[in-house]
């Protein structure tokens, strides 16, 4: 195979907007473009195509500006960071201080944090620009973005369907050229699945390697924060900032991360990956066993060898994390009684009313039945048939992948099932919009981090997703094996025709 040039198509030079973060942090060094420019750059893109897509809940393009302005001031004199001054979304249940931050949901629909969540602090400490807050799925509710309250995101490669979820705002957006990268967040698959959909690269760190502080909790034992964007070279930056200990976390890890741009042009002959028979039984659809089977074919091409192996509990991970997921979501979503902060009903009569009123206006279908399902499955009597038993299977789950490690550096599956589908398919049928989430789940259930990049395409030309597992805090050995995927393949630098 061809290899591509810089993602730059033949005789088409560039906008600025349609370069990667490693591409653009040349242009800045070698000052051939200001971090203003870039960034109106993309604030046009955005005017030209956010009316086809709705990647945003909130813009804040004058404080995206400023936030330019003095990048670019760092820039001159020399103070500049590896991701200075370039244009970054992200998802609206990350708290940026005095600015929207609603989850995606009508009761936080006027909440102005005040004080920005840990991974928002890196961000501005680097000189980065944050362009606004991602639509998502209310409280990451989703696998689709069509349970927000602000109305759903579209596909960029077909706007007649759904980007994918619960951070379909953020990965739309970077599709899209609408930001050049994107923060998500990811409790059962919602930065893979997405970015899956939507032909970009997504990573889900390590549970405990991305601080959660000032991450709206949606289930706090399985969330994780994660960067989003073109190529893997970008989320090497973006994983170098972002991973470390905080304090303010009581479950981020103390420990040291790697430089994991060093692992970019590390050859991959003699890994070995792992193909887990119970995933890989669930196939139905050509156009995905098609993609993966040439993507095996590109990594044998690199030296990496292939094993077979079991997962035997991942059969259970759907139903195990929908009572996991939905208890915590239960209680962490108790805080919204319209007391001290977000929406409160106008009409009511006595406490009591007000609690009910407030939760049954704010809260959108979804977030009801989650709340419902984990109210009802750790109420007594019930906690040791669901939850107590949901717990055990997450740690047969987290066995079968040690087990699995030991054969093998990496497990190699589809991130979903099939491309994306259209906006109102799934919308209707809980089971079936849960069912997107085969492959990416267990990953979470398990703590591990998961990458999903371009494989290929559809036979109809929609983006179709590979996942790569590494055992725990082996980020680096992910990125690793996909650099050297998109040094041999074109899949990542396709763009789509809005
Ligand atoms: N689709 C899954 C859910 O609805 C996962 C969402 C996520 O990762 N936030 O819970």
């Amino acid at each position: 195979m061809e290899k591509p040039q810089n993602g730059l198509k033949d005789g088409h030079v560039s906008e600025l907007y349609e370069m990667t973060a490693t591409e653009l942090a040349e242009i800045l060094r070698t000052k051939k473009a200001s971090s203003v420019q870039i960034t109106e750059s993309v604030l046009n893109r955005i005017d030209h195509v956010e009316g086809k897509v709705h990647a945003y809940v909130t813009l804040n393009p004058e404080s995206a500006l400023d936030m330019a302005r003095e990048a670019d001031r760092k820039i001159a004199a020399g103070d500049a960071r590896p991701l200075t001054g370039i244009p970054i979304a992200v998802k609206d249940n990350m708290c940026v201080k005095g600015q929207r931050t609603t989850c995606g949901s009508k009761i936080l629909a006027n909440f102005l944090p005040p004080y920005d969540a840990t991974v928002i602090r890196l961000l501005r400490d680097e000189g980065m620009v944050i362009l606004g807050s991602a639509n998502m799925d209310e409280f990451a509710m989703g696998s689709s973005t069509e349970t927000s309250y602000w109305g759903p995101t579209h596909n960029p490669w077909n706007t007649d369907l759904i980007p994918g979820g619960s951070s379909g705002g953020s990965v739309a957006a970077v599709a899209a050229g609408e930001a050049i990268v994107a923060l998500g967040s990811d409790t059962g698959g919602s930065i893979r699945l997405p970015a899956c959909f939507c032909g970009v690269t997504g990573i889900k760190p390590t549970y405990g390697a991305v601080s959660r502080y000032g991450l709206v909790a949606y289930a706090s034992s399985l969330d994780q924060i994660g960067p989003i964007s073109r190529d893997v070279s970008d989320l090497a930056l973006l994983l170098n900032l972002i991973c470390g200990h905080d304090p303010s976390d009581s479950t981020s890890v103390p420990r040291e991360y790697p430089d994991f741009t060093a692992f970019l042009t590390k050859p991959v002959g003699g890994m070995t990956l792992g193909l887990p028979r119970e995933f890989f039984s669930k196939l139905e659809n050509p156009d995905v066993e098609r993609v993966i089977s040439e993507a095996r074919k590109v990594f044998e091409g690199l030296g990496v060898k292939f094993v077979e192996l079991s997962l035997p509990h991942l059969d259970y991970g759907i139903a195990a994390y929908y009572i996991i997921a939905p208890c915590e979501a239960s209680s962490n979503l108790a805080r919204y009684d319209g007391v001290k902060y977000g929406h409160r009903a106008e009409n009511f009569t006595g406490m009591i009313d007000m609690y009910c009123r407030t939760r049954a206006e704010g809260f959108g279908p979804e977030a009801k039945r989650r709340i419902m399902l984990g109210t009802y499955a750790l109420s007594s009597g019930y906690y040791d048939a669901y939850y107590l038993k949901a717990a055990k299977i997450r740690t047969l789950i987290t066995s079968d992948f040690k087990r699995a490690f030991e054969k093998c550096d990496a497990v190699f599956c589809p991130t979903a099932p099939s491309p994306a589908f259209k906006i109102g398919e799934k919308i209707d049928d809980p089971i079936q919009m849960y069912l997107t989430d085969v492959f990416t789940i267990p990953v979470n259930m398990a703590g591990l981090p998961g990458i999903a990049i371009p494989g290929g395409f559809s036979m109809g030309g929609l983006p179709i997703g590979l996942q790569l597992i590494a055992p725990h805090f082996e980020e680096a050995r992910l990125v690793q094996l996909s650099a050297a995927f998109q040094k041999e393949t074109d899949h990542h630098l396709k763009r789509p025709q809005l």
